[in-house]
């Protein structure tokens, strides 16, 4: 993907493009492995000398202000970041440790709770992924 049609996309989301803000997205569409802060701060500092972990953060939050990516929070696990399309669950294997992505075709029931306002729901699995049951 080029330069500009990640800039197209931030200014989708009215995210002012910046070479920080197109790394980090191309690094997001590129890897889709739910990486966290560490993760992206460690493949791309090499690159940007000017990079540092404050940033990556800065931009994330910034994203999810946006709508453009969803953190999500995994048990015993770091900050992930996910680039949000549409909604999905979550499996982590117990044995490899991969996040992976499974698709969401059946409806979370609604909470049904007086004056509450509910703003997310996440669905997350464990257990062994088929490459680490056999
Ligand atoms: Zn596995
Ligand atoms: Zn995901």
């Amino acid at each position: 993907m080029d330069v500009e049609n990640l800039q197209s996309i931030l200014r989708e989301y009215s995210i002012k493009p910046s070479v920080h803000r197109i790394k980090i997205l191309e690094y997001l569409l590129k890897h889709r492995t739910h990486p966290t802060v560490d993760h992206i701060y460690r493949q791309l500092a090499p690159q940007i000398p000017t990079f540092s972990k404050t940033t990556v953060y800065n931009t994330l939050t910034l994203f999810e202000e946006k709508g453009l990516v969803k953190s999500i929070a995994i048990p015993d696990n770091q900050l992930r970041y996910d680039l949000y399309e549409k909604p999905h669950a979550h499996f982590r294997c117990r044995e490899c440790r991969e996040i992976m992505d499974i698709p969401m075709d059946f409806d979370v029931p609604l909470l049904d709770k007086d004056n509450f306002e509910v703003s997310s729901v996440q669905v997350f699995y464990s257990g062994l992924c088929d490459k680490c049951a056999d």
